[in-house]
């Protein structure tokens, strides 16, 4: 694809998320050295670039050119990604009695996920910076994203992910020439597996939060949410949270375009839900309480694969959103899931990640226990196709 916009970047530098220290845009960065936690990429956000602007460009997350971290356009690896549309999910609506009720539908992203927001952005700062290749541990759609990029920008790819992961996932890395390794455990053990594999540290390690650019492709779905609503916000947004990207990033999305004067003071930010799989919920555990930290937290595996992260490392980020929004986390059973699949499928048409199908039952019991209420603005985020996990729900579109 071709991006005929002509701007310079305006990212100023990269600053750790936990004491404010800042660092180089220019050279390889992961972990802050200071405080070993995630970098946040800062701009010089100019009110000189108007919303305005935006308007003929191409339907990619690549219209934010100049809020995104690559320095020149000859390093970009794009597949069309971004720009999904928002639908009316009606007959639910009227089903339950919601007022409003969209769905961003991210599962229309290239290799089926919205991980592809990330991976784009992430492989092609990798390609700026000279990297030969690039190695995750991932669930499955992170992976099957970063091997695509890979692809296209000519580079390296090393899969890590559980071996209970559908074959979809494994078998779309292969087609996309990556090398793939199975692992019996969750993602945390993954982390482990890929580390020990890139001892000599040869490839870069593209772990969520781990390197400062996949939050910078998945804020994109904020800067959209905001531009496809025409520049007003829903009042509650749901995400399926694992690692926790797209939730910071949505976040972050919303804070720069205060900054940037493109939501005006008026425009009040959504409540932010964090929803998880009950067989893996430490943030819902930490957020109520009930732990200090996931630091210990054990999961188990959950047909949602994208939601099975014990210990994800950007918990704090996720926990300041969730208060700073007044928003809540919130845990959904296996069974809740696959009826959530039923509806989607049955009454909107849509054939959803187990992911997007929590998120939707999040909705319909936070409605119950009065958390949400029927004349709110609610979206829900679906964040991957449900084709992949076949293996994982093949037969119960009858309820058992
Ligand atoms: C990875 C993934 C998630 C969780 O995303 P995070 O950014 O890790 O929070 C949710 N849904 C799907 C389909 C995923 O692949
Ligand atoms: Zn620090």
């Amino acid at each position: 694809m071709e991006i005929s916009i002509k701007s310079s970047s305006v990212l100023r530098a990269l600053e750790c998320s936990d004491c404010g220290k800042t660092y180089a845009v220019f050279e390889l960065q992961t972990l802050s050295g200071c405080c070993h936690r995630p970098l946040l990429a800062r701009y010089d956000l100019k009110e000189s670039f108007t919303k305005d602007q935006l308007r003929d460009r191409p339907a990619t997350m690549w219209r934010y050119r100049e809020l995104l971290p690559l320095l020149s356009d000859a390093h970009l690896v794009s597949l069309g990604e971004g720009f999904t549309p928002i639908l009316s999910l009606q007959n639910l609506a009227s089903l339950y009695q919601f007022k409003r009720l969209l769905l961003k539908d991210e599962g229309q992203n290239p290799t089926g996920s919205f991980k592809a927001r990330g991976l784009s952005m992430a492989i092609s700062k990798a390609k700026e910076l000279d990297v030969p290749g690039c190695i995750i541990p991932t669930a499955g759609n992170a992976g099957v994203a970063m091997a695509a990029y890979c692809a296209k920008a000519k580079m390296e790819a090393v899969v890590v992910m559980p071996s209970h992961t559908p074959k979809a996932f494994q078998e779309e890395c292969y087609w996309y020439g990556a090398q793939v390794h199975l692992v019996d455990g969750l993602i945390s053990e993954c982390a482990t597996k890929a580390q020990a594999l890139n001892g000599n540290g040869q490839w870069l390690d593209v772990s969520t939060l781990k390197e400062p650019y996949r939050l910078e492709g998945k804020k994109t779905m904020g800067y959209e949410i905001a531009e496809q609503l025409n520049w007003q916000l829903p009042d509650v947004i749901l995400y399926p949270a694992g690692g926790g990207t797209g939730l910071i990033g949505i976040w972050k999305a919303f804070r720069e375009m205060q900054t940037l004067k493109w939501l005006s003071p008026l425009v009040k930010l959504p409540r932010m839900v964090a929803v998880q799989a009950a067989n893996c919920q430490p943030l819902v555990e930490t957020y109520f309480g009930r732990q200090e930290n996931a630091r210990q937290y054990c999961g188990r595996p959950t047909i949602a694969n994208g939601l099975a992260v014990p210990r994800p490392i950007g918990e704090n980020l996720m926990l300041q959103v969730l208060r700073e929004s007044q928003g809540t986390a919130i845990g959904i059973t296996e069974e809740q899931m696959l009826e959530g699949l039923r509806e989607l499928g049955g009454q909107e048409g849509l054939f959803v990640a187990p992911e997007g199908a929590a998120v939707w039952m999040a909705a319909r019991q936070l409605l119950r226990t009065g958390w949400l209420s029927g004349e709110e603005r609610i979206l829900l985020l679906n964040t991957g196709a449900g084709q992949k996990y076949l293996e994982n729900v093949a037969g119960f579109h009858r309820q058992k």
